[in-house]
């Protein structure tokens, strides 16, 4: 299960940590940031992080350039687009390295998520063309009533650390694209994707102003972002309790939120295992696990267990579990030790309480960090447990036992997020009586939770702790730009 090959010495290309504000590199006057990479333990990069009154300087910077960019015709800015994409292509190779040794997921990962920023971009300056307004009947025949779009403002950005460069581009592509401009404070964990985004910013022309970077704690940095009466719009995708708090600090502030997940993939008692384990077995074990569309647990029909449990063991054993530069790793070490404590604290809860687990279990001896986690297939989950209720973000396979659809619908619901869930099934019935009543944003039919296509729409069910709002395509376009009625008296 374990690869051969060691962790060499990695270093990335950008050591030095700064902050870009007003089309100018320039170093933070607050405490150091240090990244450590977790697949070796050697320090990468490090750098002193903004102060308060440094984000407050970026979002008046923003406030400024936002003045003459929201003007620029929207064709010029989907060229901007294109010509950011084309710089993140040119530096795929590097920038996925280093993506690689700071975030910890293995260098073809790391190069796919390049490349889906990259068109990303691509289609947000396409998207933008296409973006249509109304003009709407009216009452009275001497006024003309149209509908049109404008540009938000400056947009507040905060990002996780598990797809540092994927998720910033859905926000920053919608910006770019609309005529907003933007203020990004990535996580800590992995501020040098960061820069290399920022960079590719400054490659393609991109008017001084428009992209502004700002490193540091959620806690100050992040703070600010939320509070700040100038940020009109924050675009946050992070977990549930860091949004609810944003979103109690924010007051009227638009907000889209991308939060936690915690999506069942449930087997019903048709379902075609040959398609459903193999998908299955992805959504848990991709990226370690730590994704919000993650298949947090599977939920199985009694008759098809042992086969789904001895699918699943099979595939954990097929994993190799390695450093992110070593060619054969297909799944690299958990990202930080806060998220490999939870992974440890919902194992041993669930253990106490009389799951068992079959293959896996904790973290894998002889590796450069203790941040590698054995993939791992555990039986015996129960409705109550923290693996069944609670987002993980661990590389864990989770069963739970069904013996009615109605019983999998109530498991699958009984958490209070509202993400992404999965059925497997023959039957068009039988699917459509999962899609209607699963709480979740997405529900994929023979598809895992974690199936997902960058332009569909990407978001929490309502009344749930996963969010606010849609991302994906022109549904981040909506959420970041405002609607304008203009009423014209047309009368000679
Ligand atoms: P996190 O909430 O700890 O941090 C996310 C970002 O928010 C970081 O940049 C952090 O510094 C910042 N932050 C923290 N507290 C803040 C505050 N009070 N004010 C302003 N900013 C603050 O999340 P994480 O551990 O980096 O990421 C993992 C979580 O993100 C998981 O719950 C995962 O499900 C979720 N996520 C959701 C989506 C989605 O699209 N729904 C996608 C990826 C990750």
């Amino acid at each position: 299960m374990s690869s051969q090959a060691t962790a060499s010495r990695s270093e990335t290309s950008i050591t030095h940590l700064r902050l870009f504000v007003g089309g100018a590199w320039s170093d933070g006057r607050g405490p150091r940031l240090t990244v450590v990479s977790p697949a070796t333990g050697e320090v990468v990069a490090t750098g002193p992080s903004a102060t308060p009154a440094q984000v407050t300087r970026a979002i008046e910077t923003a406030a400024h350039a936002f003045r003459s960019y929201a003007g620029v015709p929207l064709y010029e800015r989907a060229d901007l687009c294109h010509a950011v994409a084309a710089a993140l292509r040119r530096r795929r190779d590097e920038a996925a390295r280093d993506l690689a040794i700071e975030q910890g997921k293995p260098l073809a990962e790391a190069r796919i998520e390049v490349t889906i920023a990259a068109e990303m971009f691509e289609a947000a300056g396409e998207d933008m063309k296409r973006l249509t307004g109304e003009v709407l009947p009216s009452a009275d025949a001497t006024r003309q009533i149209f509908v049109v779009r404008e540009p938000i403002g400056v947009v507040g950005v905060v990002t996780p650390w598990n797809f540092p460069m994927t998720i910033p581009a859905e926000y920053l592509s919608a910006c770019l694209a609309a005529g907003n401009t933007m203020v990004w404070k990535p996580a800590s964990y992995t501020p040098v994707s960061a820069q290399h985004m920022a960079e590719c910013f400054v490659e393609a022309g991109v008017p001084d102003g428009v992209l502004n970077l700002v490193l540091g704690p959620g806690s100050s940095v992040g703070e600010v972002l939320a509070t700040h009466p100038t940020v009109t719009a924050l675009g946050v995708t992070g977990s549930s309790a860091t949004g609810e708090t944003i979103a109690r600090t924010a007051g009227m502030k638009r907000l889209l939120l991308e939060l936690g997940g915690n999506g069942p993939a449930i087997v019903a008692e048709d379902a075609d295992l040959r398609r459903a384990i193999p998908r299955i077995a992805t959504g848990c074990f991709a990226n370690a696990g730590q994704i919000c569309d993650s298949t947090e647990r599977i939920l199985v029909h009694e008759r098809l267990h042992d086969a789904v449990v001895d699918g699943l063991v099979e595939a954990a054993r097929g994993v190799r579990l390695g450093a992110s530069l070593a060619e054969d790793a297909t799944m690299g070490p958990l990202n930080n030790e806060d998220t490999a404590a939870k992974v440890d604290r919902h194992l041993a809860e669930a253990r106490r309480n009389g799951a068992h687990v079959l293959v896996g279990g904790g973290r894998a001896p002889d590796h450069a960090t203790p941040l590698y986690y054995e993939p791992t297939v555990i039986d015996g989950v129960t409705a109550d447990m923290l693996l069944n209720r609670e987002e993980t973000f661990g590389p864990l396979a989770p069963i739970l036992t069904f013996a009615s659809d109605e019983e999998a619908v109530a498991l699958a619901n009984d958490t209070d997020l509202g993400l992404v869930a999965g059925v497997f099934t023959r039957d068009i019935a039988r699917a459509n009586f999962y899609a209607q009543s699963l709480q979740a944003g997405i529900v994929n039919v023979n598809e895992s939770p974690t199936y997902w296509q960058p332009h569909t729409p990407f978001g929490g069910y309502a009344g749930t702790r996963s969010g606010l709002g849609r991302l994906g395509g022109k549904h981040t376009i909506m959420e970041l730009t405002q609607t304008k009625t203009v009423v014209v008296d047309i009368a000679p």
